[in-house]
């Protein structure tokens, strides 16, 4: 089973980014069962897919008060 760590961002989402994959994926290139070692709540940070894409790079420096999930 490869390693995999579970983030959580602010906007519900989840992702799994893998942190060692196991003897068995390097030698056939087969996902298998995650096996989650970690996990993560980034409450600042939204996943990829909710960012906002067109607010310049400095806008997640700003702090902003919480918004009620719609
Ligand atoms: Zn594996
Ligand atoms: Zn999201």
């Amino acid at each position: 089973m490869c390693n995999y760590t579970q983030r959580e961002y602010s906007c519900g989402h989840f992702r799994w980014i893998a942190s060692e994959w196991c003897r068995d994926y390097t030698i056939t290139h087969k996902r298998c069962q995650p096996n989650v070692t970690h996990f993560k709540y980034r409450a600042e940070e939204r996943c990829g897919d909710c960012k906002p894409k067109e607010y310049p790079p400095w806008e997640n420096l700003i702090k902003r008060p919480n918004q009620p999930v719609s």
